[in-house]
Parts: structure tokens; sequence; C-alpha cells
């Protein structure tokens, strides 16, 4: 279960192989994603979990406690606190707290965008994150301090390691209790995403990480971004991922800020759009 690129589903399979059945996977989701401990809640796990799961939980807790670790951690003056995150194999990502319960997430080990502006994308991809991965950055918070709000805006392009963002989206917004509007997919512009967001159960919201209105600018900033204008990009946005009848029409934001690499700073100002 802790080997690099883990997704939920592979522990969901794993719980499934020990006989949990429909009632206890969600209710050991929810344990691990509200930070408490495996075969925790209303009910008592003797009663409730078949005893192949139940021997099998210290080990369980032991594999996703390995997901992630906190190597250091620093503080900023506005409230914000920057992780440097472990991954098992010795990679490492970087969370953010934030102000108001929000927590901004790694998705991928480096970014292949190569913005001019950021470090992370110096190095090009490392690899990708899977969805369980993602998933444990939010519950290394939640050992901390509530989080409510969950924005994909830390390393790594989203659009490039779509499948395990949307897994990670989907089980943060049912086991994970975060809403759906409070689940923030940032990205440069991939038409991958136009498709994929409003196919979802969970409706998140989305971030156009624009930078600038100028397409010569964007594309000497961006200079691996898909070479998609901006006015196509908001059209894209608001017509697919933000028609009435798909994803959040009240949470959206394209942002055009000329910012550093963190896309997270951009995201103090994101705000529900609509009435
Ligand atoms: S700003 Fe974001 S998209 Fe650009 S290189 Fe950095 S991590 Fe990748």
């Amino acid at each position: 279960m802790n080997s690099p690129g883990a997704r939920v589903d592979d522990l969901r399979r794993r719980l499934q192989d020990l006989g949990a059945g429909p009632a206890h996977v969600p209710a050991l989701l929810r344990a691990w994603l509200e930070a408490r401990p495996l075969g925790s809640g209303k009910r008592q796990a003797e009663h409730f979990f078949p005893l192949a799961v139940r021997e099998a939980l210290p080990q369980l807790s032991q594999s996703l406690q390995g997901l992630a670790s906190v190597r250091s951690e620093h503080p900023a003056s506005d409230g914000s606190v920057r992780f440097l995150v472990s991954l098992c194999d010795g990679q490492t990502v970087e969370s953010v707290m934030l102000p108001r319960d929000g927590l901004c997430v790694s998705t991928q080990v480096g970014c292949a965008v190569g913005c001019r502006f950021c470090m992370t994308g110096q190095n090009g991809l490392l690899r990708q994150l899977g969805s369980a991965e993602i998933v444990a950055q939010v519950v290394l918070a939640r050992r901390q301090r509530r989080v409510k709000k969950v924005v994909f805006m830390g390393m790594g392009e989203p659009a490039h390691n779509l499948d395990n963002v949307a897994e990670a989206i989907e089980v943060l917004g049912q086991e994970g209790g975060i809403g759906h509007k409070n689940l923030v997919f940032s990205t440069v512009g991939d038409l991958r995403v136009f498709e994929c967001l409003p196919q979802l159960r969970v409706k998140p919201a989305l971030a156009l990480s624009l930078h600038t209105t100028r397409d010569d600018l964007r594309a000497s900033l961006l200079p691996r971004a898909p070479r998609i204008p901006v006015a196509e990009l908001v059209r894209l946005g608001d017509a697919k991922v933000c028609s009435p009848a798909s994803v959040n029409r009240r949470a959206r934001k394209w942002t055009a800020d000329a910012g550093n690499c963190g896309r997270a700073l951009a995201l103090r100002a994101l705000t529900p759009c609509g009435p």
C-alpha cells in the first residue's frame, strides 16, 4: 500500500480482499481521512468489521502513515505554514496550510510545464503522485488542524495527473467531507480537464492559472503549457465546467496573476463567483 504512486483504489481493493463490505470500506476511509485511528467510529470495531479486517488494521495504519510524513515545517507571518513532505520513496513535495482552514496540496514530484518563474518546473517531472499520496497530505494536515478547503495548486500540474487527482477529489468530496466547491482544481489549461471535470460525481471548482492575458507573453512564461489562447480557455471554462448543468458555477476563478511558483499565493484571492 505504501509504494510510490499508491492509489486509494489499491486500498479499497486490499480491504475488499480482506472481506470488507460496502459499509466497511467507506467507514475505514472516513476514519483515515478524518485522521482518526482506523476502526474507530460510532460502531465498535469487534461488532462491525470482519475479523480479517480487524487483524489487518495495525499493518494498514502503518502503511497509510508511511505514505507521507512531515520532514520540516515553515510557518509564515500571514498564518500559513509550508510543509516539506517526505514520500515513501524519499522524494519530497510541498503542502501549504492556508488561513481559514485551507490546504494547498501537490499532485506531482516536479512538473513538466517548466514555467519560467517556478523552481519546481526547472528539473522537469520526476514522478506522478498516486491518489492516496495526494489524500495523505490532507490527512497529515488534519492531524494538526481542521481542513475544510483543498486546492490542487502545489507542485505539479494536476491536468498531467488527471486520473489520480480526479480520484482524490472524489474521495475528499465523499468520505473526506469536504464541500464540493471547496475542492479547487487548478490548471494552466488542458483540453482533457474540460472533458473530465464535468463527468465526476464530485464537482470541484476550477481555477485557471493564466498568469497574463497576453497570449505571446503567456507562451514565453509557460513554455510547455498547451497553446490555447486565453480567451478560448476562459470560454471553455465557462461553457464546459461552469455551465449550469455541470460543475460548481458559483466557484470558479481565472487567475491572471503574474505571480510566483506556488499557485497557492493566488488562492487567497479565490472567491466564489456568481450572485
Ligand atoms: S508554476 Fe505550476 S505548472 Fe508551472 S512549472 Fe511550477 S508547478 Fe508546474
